[in-house]
């Protein structure tokens, strides 16, 4: 079964740029040496607008498999 995973992007409502960041629970991954993101708050802001702003959900092409 090969099924390729649905890939999303996240982007501001208002202007439609993809830098945008929102509030996260992470959990410590002490083997990676990282913050996992295990989910987001609704609470997001863009960083081209400057401001609090939505940000929708879209879906994005597969990676390509070579
Ligand atoms: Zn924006």
């Amino acid at each position: 079964m090969a099924e390729i995973s649905k890939r999303v992007g996240y982007i501001c409502a208002r202007c439609g740029s993809s830098n945008v960041i929102s509030d996260a629970r992470a959990q410590w991954d002490a083997r990676k040496q990282q913050w996992i993101v295990v989910g987001h708050y609704d609470s997001s802001e863009c960083l081209d607008c400057e401001q609090e702003e939505r940000i929708l959900e879209v879906e994005l092409a597969p990676e390509p498999q070579t």
